[in-house]
This record gives C-alpha cells, sequence and structure tokens, in this order.
C-alpha cells in the first residue's frame, strides 16, 4: 500500500492525498511536479526510475487506510 508521502522530499511542498502535482516513482520516493521537470527532468534522483502521477486514494478509504503524516527530505545535488 502506498504510504501517500506529505511532501515533496526535494523542497517540501505539501502533498496531500488528491493533489495534481504529487509525482511518485516505483518506491515511492515524493517530489512535486515542480521539482520533477525543472531539477530532475522526469526522473527520480535516488533510484533512476520513471515519475509518475500519484493515485488518489477515495477518501471513503482514508480513515481505514490513512495518509502519511511523516515527512520524508532527501539532499538532491540539484535541490537548493
Ligand atoms: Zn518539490
Ligand atoms: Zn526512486
Amino acid at each position: 500500500m502506498l504510504a501517500l508521502r506529505p511532501n515533496c522530499e526535494c523542497c517540501d511542498k505539501d502533498l496531500p492525498n488528491g493533489s495534481a502535482e504529487a509525482l511518485i516513482c516505483t518506491f515511492e520516493c515524493t517530489f512535486c511536479a515542480s521539482c520533477a521537470e525543472t531539477r530532475f527532468g522526469g526522473r527520480c534522483p535516488n533510484c533512476g526510475g520513471d515519475l509518475v502521477k500519484r493515485p488518489t486514494r477515495p477518501v471513503a478509504m482514508l480513515a481505514k487506510y490513512p495518509a502519511s503524516t511523516e515527512r520524508v527530505r532527501k539532499h538532491h545535488k540539484a535541490c537548493a
């Protein structure tokens, strides 16, 4: 199950469930669309995989399967 991480690990922008800007790789490294495009060229800087739009968890499912509240930050060379 996806953790649905709450933020971009590069710029720390909030990316709540349902955000159209949330992109993930196969390991669920999570980035905002801006960082993914302008800093990383659509590739995850951690694993090299492609970044795709994160699916939205239906609201009715969130009570039983809540989104993660643990903010993940990693420093990448492209991150200011
Ligand atoms: Zn970002
Ligand atoms: Zn990755």
